[in-house]
């Protein structure tokens, strides 16, 4: 190696070198400002998704203050929730039963299916109360980049379903992104020999997402609705 060489590669190990001691000072400090169980906790908490350090430092020291019933109780929950919420077997929604509540309502219109992404989706749309048809939740996008193929979606199902009965529309409802419109023509391709496919209105922004989009927004989306074209 060369002289100019060695200085860069000094100065390249010396910026690494800072990086590693601001790393280690930060884990120092988490375990050596807190006790061993609390900085655990800490560390679990900041785990869940949109929980940085300082909130979950905040949570840890406001959990270990409450008193042992309420923390027995969310940790039971937490517990409860994994164990027991599993997916619709009709339509692949969040569901603690075989069959879903959505699936089951008896006033619920059959005749009409929305397909979104996943069930965060089917909240966002629930919450405008304009739709009073039917789901189907395909658990993700068409992702070639991200290797899922549409065999890892929950879209199997939904073809059996508008085939084996009378559906007259089924809605795309897929927020716009390039992974939103390879799933909404794949899906949509599938569906079309069986019935009527449309696909929400425009208002969502390109790479939005359904679930920060106003109920105002989703419900003009929802009637704006127009045949999908190949
Ligand atoms: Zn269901």
């Amino acid at each position: 190696m060369g002289r100019v060489g060695l200085r860069r590669f000094l100065k390249l190990s010396n910026v690494l070198d800072e990086v590693a001691l601001k790393l280690l000072t930060l884990f120092h400090v988490v375990s050596v400002l807190y006790t061993r169980p609390l900085a655990n906790l800490i560390e679990q908490l900041q785990r869940l998704p949109g929980v940085g350090v300082k909130t979950a430092q905040r949570l840890s020291l406001h959990i270990i203050k409450r008193p042992i019933e309420e923390i027995e109780a969310l940790a039971q929950a937490l517990i409860q929730a994994k164990q027991q919420v599993g997916s619709c077997t009709v339509c692949g929604h969040l569901s603690a039963e075989p069959v879903c509540e959505i699936c089951a309502h008896p006033s619920r219109d059959n005749s009409i299916i929305c397909v979104v992404a996943d069930s965060r989706d089917l909240i966002a749309l629930e919450k405008t109360r304009e739709y009073r048809g039917k789901y189907h939740v395909l658990g993700g996008l068409i992702s070639p980049m991200d290797g899922i193929s549409p065999e890892q979606l929950n879209i199997q199902t939904l073809v059996r379903r508008v085939s084996g009965s009378k559906v007259a529309e089924v809605i795309m409802a897929i927020a716009p992104s390039v992974e939103g419109e390879t799933t909404t023509l794949y899906v949509g391709g599938l569906l079309k020999p069986f019935t009527k496919v449309t696909r929400i209105a425009f208002g969502i922004p390109m790479g939005g997402d359904l679930e920060y989009a106003d109920e105002v927004t989703l419900a003009k989306a929802l009637e704006g609705r127009r045949e999908l074209d190949f």
